[in-house]
């Protein structure tokens, strides 16, 4: 087994290579083990790409177990959009290391349940008889449970009884006998089973009894004979109940080992499955797989490569400290990557109509464009050009300030890839709105033409009226007003004495839907592939629409939009608007 060269380091690989080194481990075994209560979020992409990242580069395995030991919250739909999002997220990656169907806690109850007696026998777990609360209350002072010292033989019978479901929810658990001076809270006689008469997604009724979190893991992992277990920093106090417990079962190596790093948090989203559901329940967002949401079925659909994603969470690092990382990071890494493999297209997102008075009116030409000007391989292809074209409402400006490089009455601005074109009338309705453009064609300004090489200021895109594919385009903007909603909320609870949720920093404009005019070739478009729309930005087919148009996500704008926003510093208060500027024409 040798480890594969070109890979991140970090601490915990680092202890992984050591390990492999010294040959600890006959195969390098990790896991991703998801609770299946919602859906995957960006935050556990960040661990999946950690754990098969590790059973990839060491030629291992990395299990996926959904952590299915509480019987209220879970549900099939969610074990069916996990394996869907990990399988997206490591496909043409690390497809070879997955350990195939995904596991299940509740597989090992029945071995959960022996090693419980197992334990009880050696004297090192008890019943307990005592209240939720006051077993709380027990633990936080340190105090002894007066059933601490139960014999063995009424333990297995309580337990027993436990089991086949003789007493009602809370009224008994099985506690590890451990040290209830321990410093570490979770030392003092941690909770191991309680009763839940409840029915399981998997299991049916089978069982009235289920295992805590910390006796599920550690014996799953052990089961599993996974080596490296990496969670996140909060568990770093469970880490010697972990390992009490495969000491006091005498479990035979090899042993697997919890290792902690930094779990990731992102400015402008909330990251935790408890409120990214409020969002879908209160309707906030239109479900799980909302383009603005953060979960990986939101971001796919958005327009985000699986690609993009991994090279985002080797960007960001594995470290033990507790960090936020600016959501422009996500953004840029994005862009980095469409930059370079985006088909380049031509869209108009708010028409305004422009007729080219001097140009003939039944003539159509075919011109070339560039498909991607990063990549030689990409060619080109041929756009129509005629009498009749849309631009973009934005692109003229009737009045506009000094620096402004569009188009206005009486200026001259490049098409991109055609001609240069001057605004010699401008046509309103009756409010005073602008509706139409005439304007004359420099016919010699084309490529090849003897006005060639003419320079304007500003280039602009544009399509043929005649030939242009309607379709419904989605805009959408950070879901969240300020950068830490949940702590802004905490902020606001302190001024005011009541707790502002961090629902009220929901962005009210972070959706805009417009329809487009797009260039005839986006009507073969490839939901696979990624185009960008020039000057406006990256976009992608979105599959699930019911539309009878094409529908288009916006994955991202050109440019960082919001980054003079936040120069300015200014907090802004709950559902601001943050009007995205509008990328500036092309100089030439
Ligand atoms: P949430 O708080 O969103 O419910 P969780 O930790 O309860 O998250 P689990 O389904 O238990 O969710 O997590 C599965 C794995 O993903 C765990 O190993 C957990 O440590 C990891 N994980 C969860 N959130 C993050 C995060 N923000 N960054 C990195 N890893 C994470
Ligand atoms: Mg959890």
């Amino acid at each position: 087994m040798t480890a594969k060269t070109d890979m991140p380091s970090d601490f915990i690989r680092d202890i992984v290579a050591e390990d492999v080194r010294t040959g600890k481990y006959e195969r390098i075994q990790t896991r991703f083990p998801p609770e299946p209560n919602g859906y995957l979020h960006i935050g556990h992409a960040k661990s999946i790409c950690l754990n098969f990242g590790i059973a990839h580069e060491f030629g291992g395995i990395c299990n996926v177990r959904m952590d299915d030991t509480n019987p209220t919250k879970e549900e099939t739909e969610y074990v069916n959009s996990i394996m869907a999002d990990v399988r997206w997220l490591i496909s043409g990656w690390a497809d070879k290391n997955i350990g195939g169907a995904p596991l299940y806690a509740s597989d090992y109850f029945d071995r959960f349940y022996e090693y419980a007696v197992d334990l009880v026998r050696k004297c090192k777990a008890y019943v307990d008889d005592m209240s939720r609360e006051q077993t709380d209350e027990y633990r936080r002072i340190g105090k002894e449970s007066p059933f601490r010292n139960r014999p063995v033989e009424e333990n297995l019978d309580l337990l027993g009884r436990m089991k086949a479901g003789e007493f009602a929810d809370n009224t008994h658990t099985l506690r590890a006998k451990i040290d209830m001076n321990a410093p570490n809270v979770w030392l003092r006689d941690p909770v191991l089973y309680r009763i839940r008469h409840a029915s399981h997604h998997r299991t049916g009724d089978k069982w009235c009894i289920y295992p805590m979190y910390d006796w599920a893991h550690t014996l799953s992992d052990y089961i599993e004979g996974i080596t490296h277990s990496v969670c996140t920093l909060e568990f770093e106090v469970h880490r010697p109940l972990y390992d009490w417990i495969l000491d006091a079962l005498e479990l035979p190596e090899p042993r697997p080992h919890q290792y902690e790093f930094a779990r990731l948090n992102l400015t402008y989203s909330v990251m935790s499955k408890r409120k990214l559901i409020q969002l879908v329940n209160d309707k906030l967002v239109n479900g799980w797989d909302d383009p603005r949401m953060l979960t990986i079925s939101g971001l796919r659909r958005r327009g985000m490569t699986a690609s993009a994603l991994r090279a985002f969470a080797y960007n960001i690092g594995i470290t033990k400290y507790p960090s936020m990382t600016d959501i422009a990071l996500l953004e840029h890494t994005v862009r980095n990557e469409f930059n370079r493999t985006a088909t380049r297209r031509l869209a108009v997102l708010r028409p305004i109509k422009v007729e080219l008075t001097n140009y003939p009116e039944d003539q159509v030409e075919e011109l070339d464009a560039v498909n991607n000007p990063e990549d030689a391989n990409a060619g080109t292809r041929k756009i129509p050009f005629s009498r009749e074209l849309f631009i973009e409402r934005d692109d003229f400006m009737e009045t506009p300030p000094s620096k402004y490089v569009r188009l206005r009455p009486g200026g001259e601005v490049r098409l991109k890839y055609a001609y240069i074109i001057k605004c010699d009338e401008v046509i309103k309705d009756n409010a005073g709105k602008v509706t139409e453009l005439r304007c004359s064609v420099d016919l010699e300004s084309k490529s090849g033409g003897a006005t060639s090489n003419r320079k304007v200021k500003g280039t602009i895109h544009w399509v043929s009226a005649a030939h242009a594919v309607d379709a419904e385009v989605r805009l959408y903007d950070r879901l969240f007003t300020v950068p830490e909603p949940d702590s802004a909320s905490a902020a606001s609870s302190g001024a005011t004495g009541s707790a502002a949720d961090f629902k009220s920093f929901i962005n009210l404009h972070s959706l805009e839907v417009v329809t487009a005019k797009c260039e005839p070739s986006l009507a073969i478009a490839q939901p696979e592939e990624r185009y960008q729309f020039e000057r406006l930005g990256y976009f992608a087919l979105d599959l699930d629409s019911t539309s009878e148009k094409q529908v288009w996500n916006r994955t991202i704008t050109l440019k960082d939009t919001w980054a003079k926003e936040a120069k300015k510093e200014v907090r802004q208060p709950a559902g601001a608007i943050r009007q995205a500027s509008y990328p500036a024409a092309e100089t030439r």
